[in-house]
């Protein structure tokens, strides 16, 4: 079983977030630490750690994520000059809370996808 983390109190609503968006399969709230105007996490209600941890049963969770990622794109007047959307998984991806999240973020040019290496 793996263990939950702060996601999944916020999905509970059992501490407090600025959400956005809530139905049956997603949640959505506003990152703690924006790293651009817009950055909200979109999040399955069901805990999967990892994108290592995905099986066909999440496949409409995981689609619902990119459906109200283009929603809230577009109620924060992303969808015209655009925005971008990431999942980390694991150390190397950077990912910092297993519960699996997809990042949208917007609101000013997002420059290079990748930092640049030393
Ligand atoms: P990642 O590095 O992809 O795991 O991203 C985790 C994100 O969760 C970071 O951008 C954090 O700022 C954000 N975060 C952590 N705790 C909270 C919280 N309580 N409410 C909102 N965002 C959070």
């Amino acid at each position: 079983m793996a263990e939950e983390t702060i996601f999944s109190k916020i999905i509970r609503k059992e501490i407090p977030s600025e959400m956005v968006y809530q139905d049956e399969r997603v949640t959505a709230f506003r990152d703690i630490n924006p790293q651009a105007p817009t950055h909200i996490l979109i999040v399955p209600n069901k805990l999967i750690p990892t994108v290592d941890d995905v099986s066909s049963e999440d496949e409409a969770a995981l689609g619902r994520l990119f459906t109200v990622a283009a929603r809230l794109a577009q109620e924060e007047g992303l969808s015209r000059e655009g925005y971008r959307l990431i999942v980390n998984c694991r150390e190397h991806g950077g990912q910092e809370v297993y519960h699996l999240h997809m990042h949208l973020l917007g609101g000013r040019p997002l420059g290079p996808m990748l930092a640049r290496r030393q």
